[in-house]
C-alpha cells in the first residue's frame, strides 16, 4: 500500500496540517507515520454520488465533504421535500435531471451521472432504499446501523450481489488517523496482549421528544443502534477479533420519554484471545471514549468519535496525528475501490455483523443471559 502526507493534505488545509504538526512536535509522538492510504494517482473521472435523505448528516457533513473528494462528487439528490430541491440545486449546482423524489427514485437507473447512491435516511428505511438503489444498478453506501434486522441485512446484501454492485457502510472512523493508529496498536499487539477495552459513545437527548430516533418503527433501537454501533466497532476494531459472547443490561431512567426504544445500554464482550470489553451507550448521557489496557501499556482516544477533534495518547505519549475530513476520505476510498474493482474495507458484511451483535445484545438484556455470537457475517 502506498501512502503519503500529500494525500491527507488534499483533505485538510495545509495551515491546519502545519498547526497539528507544530503542536505535535512538543509532544512525545508514539508514531509519526500517517495512516495507510491506498492511492496516489489522479482519477480519470469522478464518480457521481446521489445523497438520499437531506437531513442533518447529509447537510452538515456529507455534502460539504463531497466538495473535497478526489474520486467522487455530489451529482444528485433524492428528497421528499420540494423546497430543498431549489436550495440544494443552487448551492451545489445540481442539475434538475439529477434530482429525484422517493416516488420516481427508481428512474435513477437511467441516469449515467449517478454511480453511487448514499442512503442517509432513518434506519428503518435503509433496507428499502439500498435494495431499490441496487436494483437500479447503483453502488450503495448505507449509513449505520445497516438496517433494523439481520433479515433486512441479508436482503440488502442479496440485492447488491444479484445486481453486481458494491455495498459499503458509512463507517467513517476507519478512515480517521487516530482510530487507524489504535487499531494498529491493538491488532499488532504493540503493547502486548490487550487485557481490557472500554468504549463508550452517547449523548443526551434533552428536547425534541418526537424525533424518529425515539420511534421503534423508524429507528429499530434507541441509543444502541445509533451511538452503540461506535462502541461495538471500537472494541472489535482494536482487538481485531469478533467477540465470542455478549452479556448486556438496559437501564431506563426516563421510561415516559424512552417508551419505545432503549435509553442506556451497557454490554460486555468476551473475545477469543482473552480480552474482555465493557461498552456503554446512551441517549441520556454524554460519553465519548475508547481505552485499551495491554500487558505492557495502554492507549486511549478522548474524544473517540467526533467528526473533528479526536485526540489520543498512550502509556508512551501523545498520538501526534492530523485531523482530517473523515467523510471525504471514506467516500473517496469507496469510489477508488469501485474504479479499481476491489472490495471496500467497510463492506455490507461488516454492517450486518454489527446488526447481528445488536440483536444479541437486546436478547441478553431481555433474558439476563450471556448470548453466544455465532455465524457472524464478517
Ligand atoms: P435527520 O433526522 O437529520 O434526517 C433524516 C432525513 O430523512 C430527513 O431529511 C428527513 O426528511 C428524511 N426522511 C424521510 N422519510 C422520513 C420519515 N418517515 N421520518 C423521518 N425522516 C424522514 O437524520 P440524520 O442525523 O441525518 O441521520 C440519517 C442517517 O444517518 C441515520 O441512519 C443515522 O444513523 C446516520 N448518521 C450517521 C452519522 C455518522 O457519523 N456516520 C451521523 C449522523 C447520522
Amino acid at each position: 500500500m502506498l501512502h503519503s502526507a500529500k494525500n491527507l493534505l488534499t483533505h485538510m488545509s495545509r495551515r491546519a496540517f502545519n498547526q497539528q504538526i507544530g503542536k505535535a512536535a512538543g509532544m512525545m509522538a508514539l508514531s509519526a507515520s500517517l495512516p495507510a492510504w491506498p492511492y496516489q494517482e489522479k482519477p480519470e473521472k469522478k464518480l457521481g454520488v446521489a445523497l438520499v435523505g437531506l437531513g442533518g448528516y447529509s447537510t452538515g457533513q456529507l455534502a460539504p465533504a463531497l466538495q473535497q473528494t478526489q474520486y467522487c462528487k455530489l451529482a444528485g439528490i433524492v428528497t421528499g421535500t420540494p423546497a430543498k430541491e431549489k436550495i440544494w440545486s443552487e448551492q451545489y449546482g445540481i442539475p434538475h435531471k439529477n434530482i429525484y423524489n422517493y416516488e420516481n427514485f427508481d428512474t435513477i437507473a437511467d441516469n449515467p451521472a449517478i454511480d453511487i447512491v448514499y442512503v442517509v435516511l432513518p434506519n428503518a428505511m435503509h433496507a428499502e432504499y439500498t435494495i431499490r438503489a441496487a436494483q437500479a444498478g447503483k453502488h450503495v453506501i448505507c449509513e449505520k446501523p445497516m438496517a433494523i434486522s439481520v433479515q433486512e441485512c441479508e436482503e440488502m446484501m442479496a440485492a447488491c450481489r444479484e445486481a453486481g454492485v458494491k455495498l459499503s457502510m458509512g463507517y467513517r472512523l476507519h478512515f480517521e488517523p487516530h482510530n487507524q493508529e489504535v487499531m494498529r496498536l491493538g491488532q499488532q499487539k504493540v503493547f502486548g496482549n490487550l487485557t481490557f477495552v472500554t468504549c463508550e459513545a452517547g449523548y443526551q437527548i434533552k428536547d425534541n421528544w418526537d424525533q424518529w430516533r425515539l420511534k421503534k418503527a423508524l429507528a429499530g433501537t434507541g441509543a444502541l443502534g445509533n451511538m452503540g454501533v461506535y462502541a461495538i466497532q471500537g472494541a472489535i476494531n482494536v482487538v481485531g477479533e469478533n467477540p465470542l459472547y455478549v452479556t448486556a443490561q438496559e437501564f431506563k431512567t426516563k421510561p415516559e420519554k424512552f417508551k419505545e426504544v432503549d435509553e442506556t445500554v451497557t454490554l460486555q464482550f468476551e473475545f477469543p484471545g482473552g480480552t474482555v470489553a465493557n461498552l456503554q451507550t446512551s441517549h441520556n448521557a454524554r460519553m465519548n471514549r475508547l481505552y485499551a489496557a495491554a500487558d505492557n501499556g495502554w492507549f486511549e482516544l478522548v474524544p473517540y468519535s467526533p467528526y473533528q477533534g479526536i485526540q489520543g495518547k498512550s502509556s508512551e505519549g501523545a498520538l501526534a496525528l492530523p485531523q482530517v475530513n473523515q467523510q471525504a476520505l471514506q467516500m473517496d476510498d469507496f469510489a477508488y475501490y469501485i474504479l479499481h474493482d476491489k472490495p471496500t474495507r467497510v463492506p455490507g458484511e461488516m454492517g450486518m455483523r454489527d446488526v447481528q451483535i445488536i440483536e444479541a445484545v437486546l436478547q441478553s438484556a431481555a433474558t439476563g443471559k450471556k448470548v453466544p455470537l455465532k455465524n457472524l457475517a464478517f
